[in-house]
């Protein structure tokens, strides 16, 4: 099993022609990448309208605001993150679905299994 790639991803040096026309005396050289920021859910505009179709077909909300949405995980010393299906209706209160996953790894499958089992929650 090999770590290769995991280590100095972080923070990446700059060549002499970085940061060009700051003008500034004693640049770092150092572009500044935060390895802890959230990265950006990057799923096509096709893959979040399938899903949300998903949502319409199984969570009786047709004509529903269904927003998805990557976050960090809530749980207490969970350092995953995860995917929150927000449905928003005029005539009901909202509802939530939390899938323990990336929006990029979430699929119609587990959206439908997770509303068989009960996942979606009406929020308070
Ligand atoms: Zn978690």
């Amino acid at each position: 099993m090999s770590v290769k790639g995991l280590w100095g991803a972080g923070v990446r040096a700059v060549g002499k022609t970085g940061s060009p026309g700051t003008g500034m005396a004693g640049d770092y050289g150092l572009a500044f990448v935060n390895p802890f920021a959230p990265r950006r859910a990057s799923i096509s505009d096709e893959r979040r309208e399938a899903l949300r179709a998903a949502v319409r077909a199984h969570g009786d909300c047709d004509g529903a605001t269904i927003t998805l949405s990557e976050l960090a995980c809530r749980d207490q010393g969970c350092a995953e993150v995860e995917t929150v299906i927000l449905i928003t209706e005029a005539k009901r209160q909202s509802r939530a679905l939390r899938l323990h996953k990336r929006l990029s790894e979430v699929t119609e499958t587990c959206i439908r299994e997770a509303i068989d089992a009960g996942g979606l929650r009406t929020l308070e």
